[in-house]
């Protein structure tokens, strides 16, 4: 029986979203009528896989195309022509100073966020140990295992602050909001995973110049934002500067088998980026880079991303909060959080008789999967703070069937653990 390291415990034995997971794909393979409302696929939208086919057709049609995609190594920074055509693109659409030199591709955002939370945070090379600071909590699940020393997240409750009937919205709580010594940057996701909350303009402002003022990085999740796959439902102004790390991705636009993330930043963190993935991976897949970098040449993304991509999901969004006002009704209190973004729904039931994985389950025996709440919690403390345990998050990217279905069944099983 071989022993792990602390490096292999922390990252080769699970996690509490990694048991999830495996959760999901097993009641997928037992079969059933199972409605799949926990992971974040994004949808499959016919006429963007159409665009996917159109560019494989035309890469396999020009002669030694489809050879360098699949025959080469690309640098560990990314495909150059490939970062040449968004650099490009961001100084023509947002004027942004940057170059080919504040770029680097990683395999998926996901990875992009293993190497800057480990580069940035953990061990300093004199003893000291720096976290990260989360502004705002619930935060992105996909963060909460990454640091390689422990402890990697400090988080900050939100305000809460009703805005409808039955909508609320999450604000960062700046009395609340301290950078002290110990912090090596401050991450939001922008729109949010779990919450579709998008940060304002006033607070990212704020957040910025915080981040400046302590000389740290302040790194935004941009997964989901402008200017692709701008899955974006109200106005907000993109931003990066010299101290701002971004962070994109192919994926929700709809090519997450591509595994492409993209860091703008600058140019001493993008090339750290770059040793990174040359020592953990030599290089990046290619794929992603070659499909889309026409489309990023003519600016086909943005039209793809704003005409396509962005109404498919402002649609489902408003179809699933209209099922859930249905379903739900004036029988128990609830709030879903305004939906400004992303491909999710958080809903809130206050005075939850029951806890958030206690609901999960039950959900689950009835066919239903939706991640607790609880979960996106990380780096907070205080575990008395009972709203960890009343939310879940639901995607509404399936099909009617499964979405409508599925808020039905939650309104039912959240109406009986009032009854019980
Ligand atoms: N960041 C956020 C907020 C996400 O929701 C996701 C995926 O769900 C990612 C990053 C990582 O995506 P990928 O690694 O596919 O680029």
């Amino acid at each position: 029986d071989f022993e792990f390291s602390k490096l292999g415990l922390e990252l080769g034995s699970g996690s509490g979203i990694g048991e999830l997971m495996k959760d999901l794909g097993e009641a997928l393979a037992a079969g059933g009528d199972i409605r799949m409302l926990g992971g974040g696929q994004p949808a499959h939208i016919p006429e963007v896989n159409a665009i996917w086919r159109r560019r494989m057709e035309e890469i396999t049609e020009e002669p030694g195309a489809l050879e360098r995609m699949l025959a080469n190594y690309d640098p560990p920074q990314g495909n150059p022509r490939f970062i040449e055509a968004l650099s490009t693109l961001f100084r023509r659409e947002f004027g942004w100073k940057v170059g080919s030199e504040n770029f680097a591709v990683t395999p998926g955002g996901q990875t992009a966020f293993f190497f800057l939370f480990n580069l940035l945070g953990g061990e300093m090379p004199d003893g000291r140990r720096k976290k990260i600071l989360l502004p705002l909590v619930p935060e992105y699940i996909g963060y909460a295992n990454q640091g390689t020393c422990g402890d990697m997240f400090r988080a900050v409750p939100p305000k809460i602050e009703k805005t409808g009937e039955h909508e609320f919205k999450y604000r960062v709580d700046f009395d609340k909001l301290e950078v002290t010594e110990d912090i090596a940057a401050i991450c939001v996701s922008r729109p949010t995973n779990p919450t579709g909350n998008v940060l304002t303009d006033g607070e990212i402002a704020r957040l910025s110049d915080l981040a400046k003022a302590h000389g740290i990085p302040l790194i935004i999740d941009n997964a989901y934002g402008a200017p692709f796959p701008n899955v974006i439902f109200t106005e907000a102004t993109p931003v990066w500067d010299e101290h701002i790390i971004l962070t994109l991705s192919l994926s929700k636009i709809g090519l997450p088998g591509t595994r492409t993330g993209i860091v703008v930043a600058h140019p001493k963190v993008a090339g750290a980026v770059a040793s990174m993935s040359s020592v953990v991976g030599l290089s990046n897949p290619n794929i992603g880079q070659v499909i889309a970098r026409p489309l990023i040449e003519s600016g086909e993304i943005l039209k793809i991303s704003n005409e396509t991509v962005k109404p498919f999901y402002v649609e489902k969004s408003r179809m699933a909060r209209e099922w859930v006002a249905e379903s739900f009704g004036d029988s128990f209190e609830y709030y879903i959080h305004r939906s400004e973004g992303a491909l999710f729904l958080w809903l809130w039931f206050p005075g939850l008789p029951i806890s958030a994985r206690e609901l999960y389950e039950r959900l689950k025996a009835r066919g239903v999967l939706i991640v607790p709440g609880n979960y996106f919690f990380f780096g907070l403390e205080d575990e008395s703070w009972r709203h960890r345990q009343e939310c879940l998050r639901m995607t509404f990217t399936m099909d009617e069937d499964a979405v409508k279905g599925g808020i039905r069944i939650i309104g039912e099983e959240v109406r009986k653990a009032w009854a019980e």
